[in-house]
């Protein structure tokens, strides 16, 4: 069993997707271990995306992400890391597959929904900020 961080992102939650976005774990097998609401200050943002902080797009990164409110959820199953980053598709929507959580509701690159870790490292270092 492992465990990854899934973030419904703001635009997802104000439009609201979220039982529907938490139907596609729930019929490929992924468990939510943990699950809240929570509108995360500017200060969270920066420490949550600060692997981006050279980017470009790290300011309106940060902006969005705070904008308001996100669910983040503890995904647990076989494969969990690898599994949610399928389910949840490309990370610009207008790339990603048929049948994908971006595909079926992102807007753009930057309102795409859905956040997964993508690694072990960063599950660990996710789910420890979101759930400690
Ligand atoms: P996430 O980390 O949200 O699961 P990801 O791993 O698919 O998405 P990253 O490369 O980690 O993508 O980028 C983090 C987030 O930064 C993306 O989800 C997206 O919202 C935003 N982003 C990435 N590339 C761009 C870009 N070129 N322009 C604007 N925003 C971007
Ligand atoms: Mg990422």
């Amino acid at each position: 069993m492992e465990q990854t961080l899934s973030l419904i992102k703001p635009d997802a939650v104000e439009r609201n997707l979220i039982g529907k976005i938490i139907n596609v774990f729930e019929d490929n097998n992924l468990k939510i271990g943990h699950m809240k609401k929570i509108h995360v200050d500017r200060q969270f943002a920066e420490k949550f995306y600060e692997m981006h902080k050279e980017r470009p797009f790290f300011n309106d990164l940060c902006n969005y992400i705070s904008s308001g409110p996100l669910v983040a959820m503890v995904l647990e199953g076989d494969n969990a890391i690898q599994k949610n980053r399928e389910l949840m598709g490309a990370t610009n929507p207008s790339e990603a597959k048929e049948g994908t959580i971006r595909k079926m509701f992102a807007i753009s690159i930057d309102k795409n929904s859905v956040h997964g870790s993508d690694s072990a490292e960063s599950a660990k270092r996710e789910i420890e900020l979101f759930f400690s």
